[in-house]
């Protein structure tokens, strides 16, 4: 299991009950821990090379306080973000925080966490009586730290109490243990990242294999939770059509007969930062990425994204819609983009 070779506390952090319990528990496995000096700077982390001040910012957790002023938005899959942790201590050569989070993406655990769910409850009175749906996984992957945090346990916990909101979030990784026995009262969606054996060996780094991931999500199913499947990035190599079959086949072997899954698709796409720091990063990368076989595609954000081609697209999609119907019939394929 994954711990942090360092853990950073703001002062205050330690006032609240998640952050003096994350305290305890650190010292208990004597996993070196400091208290932030004025400013509450993250120090120790080298700037270069930017493969090292990445890789090493990947070791080290802090533990702050989150401002609850305002939460980010999260169209089109939810209302809102719900800040509990960010960054993730896997090394997706893919990964989607690589633009979002800067050079050294040290880890986060938000020790305010009933201040962050007071202001989640203001957001769902002022929507009421439509429902509102929060994703905890918008800048992270929660589930790596949630041993040490709790912080998944006692989100779920406020949702499984509220008819007129839903909690939602994604992970790779199988320490699901202490979520099994929560009341949740079907009202959050535990999502799980997957991809093709070939994907997940070529391109990811520090993550659990596929094998012992399907593992992680038949635990959950028998924990009644609401499931969800998110396959990406589906990238399109010789032989791909094979590659996700297989993966398709051994989900329905453990999930055919699921009620209630959910599944989204998304084809691989690069924006020319991302394939900047990800070349910084990992210089050898073979992850393909040449502008030419991709089509520009102008984003919301102000920023474009070089994704694959339509005609390369319709095939896609036409493979994907054919076999999650064969395969999962009881699956909502929600989108495939
Ligand atoms: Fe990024 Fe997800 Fe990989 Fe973590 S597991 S590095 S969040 S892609």
């Amino acid at each position: 299991m994954w711990q942090p070779k360092r853990v950073l506390f703001e002062e205050k952090a330690l006032d609240y009950e998640y952050g003096r319990r994350m305290y305890d528990k650190f010292t208990a496995l004597k996993i070196p821990v400091e208290i932030m000096g004025k400013g509450n700077r993250i120090s120790g982390i080298p700037d270069s090379p930017a493969a090292k001040a990445w890789s090493e910012a990947k070791n080290v957790l802090a533990v702050r306080m989150r401002n609850t002023k305002t939460f980010e938005t999260c169209k089109p899959s939810a209302h809102y973000q719900l800040p509990l942790v960010s960054s993730c201590p896997g090394k997706c050569e893919y990964c989607y925080l690589h633009t979002s989070l800067g050079k050294k993406p040290y880890l986060r655990a938000y020790a305010n966490i009933d201040e962050i769910l007071s202001r989640a409850e203001q957001y769902i009175v002022e929507r009421q009586p439509e429902v509102t749906v929060f994703e905890g996984a918008a800048t992270s992957d929660p589930i790596p730290l949630e041993p040490f945090t709790g912080l998944l346990a006692r989100a779920i916990q406020f949702f499984a109490d509220r008819t007129d909101a839903r909690f939602r979030f994604v992970t790779k990784f199988t320490q699901v243990e202490s979520l099994l026995s929560l009341k949740h009262n079907n009202r959050t969606r535990f999502r799980f990242s997957l991809n093709s054996h070939k994907v997940i060996q070529a391109w990811e780094h520090g993550t659990p294999d596929l094998g012992s991931r399907l593992n992680a999500l038949a635990q959950v199913a028998e924990a009644g939770y609401p499931l969800g499947v998110i396959i990406a990035p589906v990238v399109l190599t010789p032989g791909w059509q094979g590659e996700y079959l297989q993966l398709l086949q051994e989900l329905a072997m453990r999930l055919r007969d699921q009620h209630d899954l959910t599944i989204e698709i998304i084809l691989h796409r690069f924006t020319q930062r991302a394939k900047n720091n990800i070349m910084d990063i990992f210089p050898d990368s073979t992850l393909p990425m040449e502008k030419e076989d991709r089509t520009f595609k102008y984003g919301q954000f102000g920023y474009g994204k070089y994704v694959y081609p339509k005609d390369v697209y319709s095939v896609a999609r036409d493979f994907f819609a054919t076999e999650v119907a064969r395969l999962l019939p009881e699956a909502k394929l929600e989108y495939l983009v």
